[in-house]
């Protein structure tokens, strides 16, 4: 499918007018679009609801464009739990899906009445000490090992991860809960990453709903919901078939319908905790090419780099550039685009096939709504962008500044950086 960005040349010419590039810009009637499309993809499921992992768009306007639509925060650190908190999410729109938890941030969890979704076995005895007693409401994270594998040949490998109880320590752990005095139990599970294929959510809920018929018969427990977690993927390249979220809504209807109606648990609640793709698509870094180098490669140099986006460098991830002005123009010339870290893997692309790339030109790389700006950290001394909206009325809200240097300088509580200065007006 041709990728098209959401903004065009002339938007963008006006845009960076106020806001200079690197910057991360959102498509909020996109964001909007496709959260209603999750909701009604579920809605034949009374309970149903998306706790957005906030770990990939941390940011409060973002958070409270997703709340219009019933979903909830997936959080798996203490800041994440205060900003779902600060932004009025109360405890039962709050998943606390982490692991090798440290203590406050279970005790912080339990205080603001999130649902705590145990990553292990010890996690029981631990979570019991720290706040004193085993919430009635508590969830626990599955790992059955082994190779997860798709019809399309896509797999993965919950065999090697570290996440989660094996079958064995989920029916003793849920007999254990139990006994200490947990009432409503869930069940969740993460085995594949970024599935492009309908098939995934509905063959995991068919995993976890067989395991979740059998703790209901053999433990006794009383199982609410069921919490497919993240994973559902976007396409990234233009040969790729995007996700259909109703698709794969019907998908698990059908799952359900098969294996939880017939053992009498038709009031399971489906859960979800997806961040890609609730966000990737509709999120783009906006970057200007500033340098041409023309040695053994040709290499196109631009303002961004792999602080602002580090999906590439980490993983070698795709993501599609759209050169704006010449989205029509042939992709005749080869370029490394590159960005400025001191690290030969900064490059948003290699040997990527452009249209001719002049210097000023604006490019857009896409899909970067999730995990994305939030990935971001400050090798080299370089600094976080801002992150824009672009709302439905086509106006532009800042809804974070850029980093400056006094950001990066205000954790040496010792040394006044900026008054020490030599030069303190040359910045
Ligand atoms: C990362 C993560 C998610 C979101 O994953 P996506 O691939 O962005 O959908 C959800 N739940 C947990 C526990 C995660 O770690």
């Amino acid at each position: 499918m041709k990728k098209e960005p959401f903004v065009t040349k002339a938007q963008i010419e006006e845009i960076v007018k106020t806001y200079p590039t690197p910057f991360h810009l959102y498509d909020e009637a996109g964001i909007r679009k496709n959260a209603q499309a999750v909701k009604e993809a579920f809605s034949w499921n009374p309970g149903f609801r998306e706790y957005f992992a906030v770990k990939a768009t941390p940011n409060p306007f973002i958070l409270n464009i997703l709340k219009e639509y019933d979903c909830g925060c997936d959080c798996a650190s203490i800041t994440e739990l205060m900003l779902a908190d600060s932004q009025g999410f109360d405890g039962s729109h709050i998943m606390f899906s982490s692991n090798d938890t440290p203590a406050n941030e279970f005790k912080f969890a339990d205080e603001i009445g999130a649902i705590i979704n145990l990553d292990d076995f010890t996690h029981i005895d631990f979570l019991e000490k720290t706040i004193g007693k085993i919430p009635e409401t508590i969830s626990c994270r599955y790992n059955p090992g082994g190779v997860f594998k798709m019809s399309n040949g896509i797999m993965d490998n919950p065999g090697d991860a570290k996440y989660g109880f094996t079958t064995e320590q989920l029916f003793e752990g849920f007999k254990v809960l139990k006994e200490k005095g947990a009432k409503n139990f869930g069940i969740h599970a993460f085995l594949a990453s970024n599935t492009v294929t309908n098939e995934y959510y509905p063959m995991l809920a068919k995993q976890l709903f067989e395991v979740a018929v059998k703790l209901k018969n053999e433990v006794g427990c009383d199982i609410k919901f069921i919490n497919l977690s993240g994973g559902v993927g976007v396409a990234y390249t233009p040969d790729q078939t995007p996700n259909d979220i109703y698709a794969i809504g019907e998908g698990v209807r059908k799952v359900y319908e098969e294996i939880l109606v017939p053992a009498g648990m038709d009031d399971v609640a489906i859960f979800t905790e997806m961040g890609r793709f609730m966000l990737a698509p509709y999120g783009c870094l906006v970057t200007q090419a500033i340098h041409e180098k023309h040695t053994h490669k040709e290499y196109i140099g631009v303002d961004a780099c792999a602080v602002n986006l580090m999906r590439p460098a980490m993983y070698g991830s795709y993501h599609h550039i759209t050169v704006l002005g010449k989205e029509d123009a042939p992709c005749d010339h080869k370029y490394d685009v590159t960005g400025s870290l001191c690290e030969n893997n900064d490059k948003f692309a290699v040997d990527r096939m452009l249209p001719k790339i002049d210097m000023g030109d604006y490019l857009v790389i896409h899909d970067t709504g999730a995990h994305g700006y939030s990935m971001g950290y400050n090798y080299n001394g370089k600094l976080k962008s801002a992150e824009l909206l672009l709302k439905e009325d086509g106006s532009v809200q800042m809804i974070r500044r850029a980093e400056t240097p006094d950001d990066y300088f205000a954790t040496f509580d010792c040394f006044d950086i900026l008054k020490n200065m030599k030069h303190p007006e040359k910045q």
